[in-house]
């Protein structure tokens, strides 16, 4: 027995999911396998080699799983959707891991559901493994995130973007996938009694050390999460492309990899999704967008926090108003640390910005990366980089001034991150049956602190403008 299942949402949350079926697929072929994820969680190397084709493409279930696919709500792109869900995934489960760590299971494009909606309930290899590529970029550069345990083909094609494509599912493993909209599937029915055994759930998950009731500190605790997980964000350039509210999970987990994508040149406006036509969710708007998010969560939440109303929003609107502080605080201790700054000084945050002010266009990873250098008075590699260095040269003389860490900085600024350009020829690669820029490419995002020239240049002028797409 390889997974120790212990479902506790099918057996906690009737009215939250429906008990169905993945689809069973044609022809299941496994393409990959996350063997470092596998020997994390401590799970059998060998019976998932063995079993990994079935268990994972929905072809036969593992001992003890009960597939079901969640019910949530959304706010997408600004307007409310009452009824979204797993249109195309199935939570297999929780299993413990060998350390006791419950973990979600679920697959993903696993085929159709009640919450399909007009969907196919199908996914198709190049963004399933870029969903698996992209997640073990994050987790390597100590992001919170889903993870991919594995991807297989299911041997039919997939009418995607206006050509065939092969069909694939994902298998991710999560945290847990309570999701803002999943909160507000509940509000939103008016059913009180199951936002609060929901919220009850989310605790004894994620906050075992509150107190049972505590739902504000609950609300503090995620505001805290993903406060922190944005700031991150921003920190190694990541834009998540549909920041709606199915998509922010409780846990403080990175989830749902569609149009994201990372930030090449600084520009606060950078959007990549074809579908964001206003940059909603643009990098620089990730934080406010954040502080939007958590105020549905707020109102999904509000009965909770107190048994009079007013006593429940004036909670809710003292919290939110802490958010773009709080935010602040943990952004400012991503850059601190990318500067190679200890301690704390108040000209900090006036440093932090005034960098951004000087980067307009410059290598976001690449002009961190290479800093660290420009410590010492080094500005060779540095340089380059800028169209105009007037404004570098300027706030430089200001940093070293506070003192930086070379040595620590290599430790926080990654060398490789998965550039656009790289990622695209790796899918087309994979979409022809050869693997092998995939692996080399995994590899190096596995180890991004680590100089691996070939995997650090910004894409080719030629390569155009970075458009992602959400027929994922
Ligand atoms: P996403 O944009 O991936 O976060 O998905 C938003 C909603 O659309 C969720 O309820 C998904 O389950 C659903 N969905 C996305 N793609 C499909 C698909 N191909 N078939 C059915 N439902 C889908
Ligand atoms: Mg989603």
């Amino acid at each position: 027995m390889t997974f120790r299942f212990d479902n506790s949402w099918a057996r906690t949350l009737p009215g939250s999911f429906l008990a169905l079926q993945p689809d069973v697929p044609a022809a299941p072929r496994l393409v990959a396998l996350n063997t470092v994820l596998a020997a994390e969680l401590g799970l059998d190397p060998a019976v998932l080699e063995a079993e990994a084709a079935a268990w994972f493409s929905g072809a036969e279930l593992p001992a003890g799983a009960e597939s079901i696919a969640l019910a949530y709500a959304g706010h997408q792109f600004g307007g409310f959707s009452p009824v979204l869900g797993d249109g195309r995934a199935h939570l297999l489960g929780e299993f413990l891991d060998a350390g006791g760590r419950r973990w979600d299971l679920q697959l993903k494009g696993s085929g159709r559901t009640p919450f399909s909606r007009g969907g196919d309930g199908k996914a198709v290899l190049g963004p399933m493994l870029r969903e698996y590529l992209v997640s073990e970029a994050m987790a390597a550069l100590g992001l919170a995130t889903t993870r991919a345990l594995a991807v297989t083909a299911t041997g039919e094609t997939v009418l995607r973007d206006g050509r065939r494509q092969p069909g694939a599912v994902l298998a991710r493993v999560a945290a847990s996938h309570i999701r803002v909209g999943s909160f507000q599937f509940h509000a939103a029915r008016g059913e009180q009694d199951r936002v609060r055994a929901l919220a009850d759930y989310a605790m004894a998950r994620h906050d075992p050390a509150l107190a049972a009731g505590d739902y504000l500190g609950f609300f503090d605790a995620v505001i805290g999460r993903q406060a922190r997980l944005i700031a991150q964000w921003m920190g190694v350039g990541f834009i998540h492309g549909v920041m709606n509210t199915d998509n922010m999970a409780i846990s403080g987990e990175t989830i749902d990899y569609g149009p994201c994508a990372f930030m090449e040149g600084y520009a606060p406006g950078t959007v990549f999704s074809s579908i964001d036509h206003q940059g909603r969710y643009a990098y620089a708007n990730q934080p406010l967008i954040l502080a939007w998010n958590l105020a549905r969560l707020a109102e999904a939440l509000l009965p909770l926090f107190a048994a009079e109303e007013a006593a429940a929003v004036a909670a809710a609107n003292l919290r939110l108003a802490g958010i773009a502080g709080i935010y602040r605080a943990e952004w400012l201790a991503v850059m601190r640390r990318k500067l190679g700054l200890s301690g704390e000084e108040d000209g900090d945050g006036a440093l932090a910005d005034d960098l951004l002010a000087a980067m307009a266009g410059a290598d976001w990873t690449l002009t961190f990366h290479r800093l660290s250098e420009a410590s010492s008075g080094d500005l060779s590699r540095l340089q380059p980089l800028f169209a105009d260095f007037t404004a570098m040269a300027a706030w430089l003389p200001r940093w070293r001034a506070r003192g930086p860490d070379p040595v620590a900085m290599r430790r926080e600024n990654p060398a490789v991150i998965p550039r656009n350009h790289r990622v695209e020829a790796a899918l087309e690669a994979a979409n022809s049956g050869d693997m092998a820029p995939f692996e080399a490419l995994l590899a190096a995002v596995r180890a991004p602190f680590v100089a691996a020239p070939d995997f650090m240049l910004p894409a080719p002028t030629g390569f155009g403008r970075y458009v992602t797409y959400c027929g994922t």
